[in-house]
């Protein structure tokens, strides 16, 4: 029923709205390569009216002045109303992405109401006003809401990022206006009409549905916005900053990695395997911070190889909302030609395949943008081992001693997550603290608690991360109010 329309509308100042170009945008089931829906195509017309309505909406001080607790209280009531529609909103990003539902339903919508319920406690526990000493003065500071914050969205976790992104610029008393990804925006119109149902006034959640270098360009370059959130590429990240540079706007990116994983031989070995395997087949490899580039110690290393070769083989990859599938398509033709290109770039330039992946067709979904699991090893130089590819693909690099592990490691250019497997945990927290990056796990990857900040460098981003208290103060203007005593 909620695809059924001729199109789903925009939600701008609280209304469901047409863009004012009149144009659409199809949504691509990828399991099936099938249109399921369409949504408005917004441009910069339409992101004017957006910005003014959420600048109104600030402005009128129902949400930005509103008693804090009254605040949280409807936050809480839209992490209620996220639990409620869990099943929906989990079939809604399986159908979008490709992802298996119980992914979805499992992870990443019960994430959106913790968060939610995270950020409307916190809120309620930060002192706005705090007692500075200056000597011969009488100093607070305190902290405001900056006013209207933007956010562009990337499509690989399209619930959970509006959800968990938003959520602090909310708890704070801001308002938001947001620009999800073209390809995945069927999760993010649903979450409005919970926001409208949990009592959020008008014109504080605004989403404006349509392409990057149209809706998203107008919004990073905005002078109404006062705030800017950006998670996705690097190369578009480098635009936005550019964006927001000029007009002296501050700017989170929070970008792509090229995770490494180092696994010492006194850890066992099965579980490090299943551990790594699992990491790079989540949500089909299209997870910034998952583990790529596994570090094997030489002395495990043929044991490694062999059982991650068979755990990859024996993955059920099949249509996202089949309960008994492992792992969904990529989620585009787009994003399957980018994967089957790295694994033949990789291998002209020297890459062996320990499994070789590729293209793959899933019966009864000949459509799909299906790829199987691929293993490589060769020279760290290798293209496949330098850059994030965001599909299911590995890069095995062998190492003897704890230094040449966190050399290799650390070669990269990104900065976002990495991992270290071993029983001795002096060192385990030795070589985590070597890892150059936003996380260092230790015997996991991928698991991030909720309260922890992830502030990711140089090519994974900058201006903090993660859902730690942090990330309440980042959407809160700090200010001094100083009187002399005299
Ligand atoms: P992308 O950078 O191509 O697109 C992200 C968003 O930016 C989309 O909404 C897109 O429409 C918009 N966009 C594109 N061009 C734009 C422009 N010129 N101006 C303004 N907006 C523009 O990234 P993607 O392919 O959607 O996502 C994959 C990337 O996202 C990977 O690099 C991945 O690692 C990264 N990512 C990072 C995190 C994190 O938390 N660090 C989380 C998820 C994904």
């Amino acid at each position: 029923m909620y695809l059924a329309p001729d199109h789903i509308k925009m939600f701008v100042g609280g209304e469901w709205t047409d863009a004012d170009s009149g144009a659409t945008l199809d949504v691509i089931d990828p399991g099936e390569g099938k249109r399921i829906a369409r949504v408005s195509s917004g441009d910069a017309s339409d992101i004017g009216r957006a910005v003014d309505a959420a600048q109104d909406a600030f402005r009128s001080g129902l949400w930005s002045k509103m008693d804090v607790k009254s605040r949280a209280a409807a936050i809480r009531r839209l992490a209620d109303l996220v639990d409620d529609h869990r099943t929906i909103l989990a079939q809604l990003d399986s159908l979008d992405v490709g992802k298996p539902v119980w992914q979805a339903y499992d992870a990443d919508v019960p994430n959106v109401s913790r968060t939610l319920r995270y950020y409307a406690d916190l809120s309620v526990q930060t002192q706005s006003r705090v007692p500075i000493t200056a000597s011969g003065y009488d100093v607070h500071s305190f902290r405001e809401p900056y006013g209207v914050c933007a956010f562009i969205f990337p499509w690989n976790y399209p619930v959970e990022l509006i959800g968990t992104g938003i959520a602090p610029a909310l708890a704070a008393g801001n308002t938001v206006v947001v620009k999800p990804a073209e390809d995945t925006p069927l999760s993010s119109l649903y979450f409005c009409k919970l926001v409208q149902k949990a009592g959020i006034p008008d014109g504080v959640v605004n989403i404006v549905t349509g392409l990057g270098h149209t809706a998203g360009a107008a919004l990073s370059k905005h002078p109404g916005i006062k705030r800017m959130s950006f998670t996705g590429s690097p190369e578009v990240g480098k635009l936005i900053g550019e964006a927001c540079g000029r007009n002296l706007v501050p700017v989170k990116l929070e970008l792509g990695g090229k995770g490494a994983a180092v696994v010492f031989d006194d850890f066992d070995v099965g579980s490090a395997v299943k551990g790594l395997t699992d990491a790079v087949t989540a949500n089909s490899g299209q997870l910034c911070c998952t583990a790529t580039r596994w570090v094997i110690h030489e002395k495990i290393l043929d044991q490694f190889v062999k059982q991650a070769v068979e755990t990859l083989q024996s993955i059920k990859i099949g249509y996202g909302l089949e309960p008994s599938t492992q792992m969904g398509p990529l989620v585009s033709e787009k994003q399957r030609q980018r994967v089957l290109g790295y694994l033949k770039r990789g291998e002209e330039e020297g890459a062996r395949k320990l499994l070789a992946g590729g293209p793959l067709r899933v019966p009864g979904h000949e459509g799909g943008f299906y790829v199987s699991p691929a293993l490589l090893t060769g020279s760290p130089e290798n293209v496949c081992a330098r850059e994030e590819i965001f599909g299911p693909v590995a890069y095995v690099l062998p190492f003897s001693s704890e230094q040449e592990a966190i050399e290799l490691v650390n070669m990269s250019n990104y900065g976002l997550a990495n991992s270290v497997w071993t029983n001795d945990l002096e060192r385990a927290n030795r070589v985590a603290e070597s890892l150059t990056a936003g996380t260092s796990w230790i015997n996991a990857h991928n698991d991030s608690p909720l309260g922890v900040p992830s502030a990711a460098c140089n090519l994974s981003g900058m201006g903090g991360g993660g859902s730690g208290p942090e990330a309440l103060t980042d959407y809160l203007r700090p200010q001094s109010i100083v009187r002399p005593l005299r």
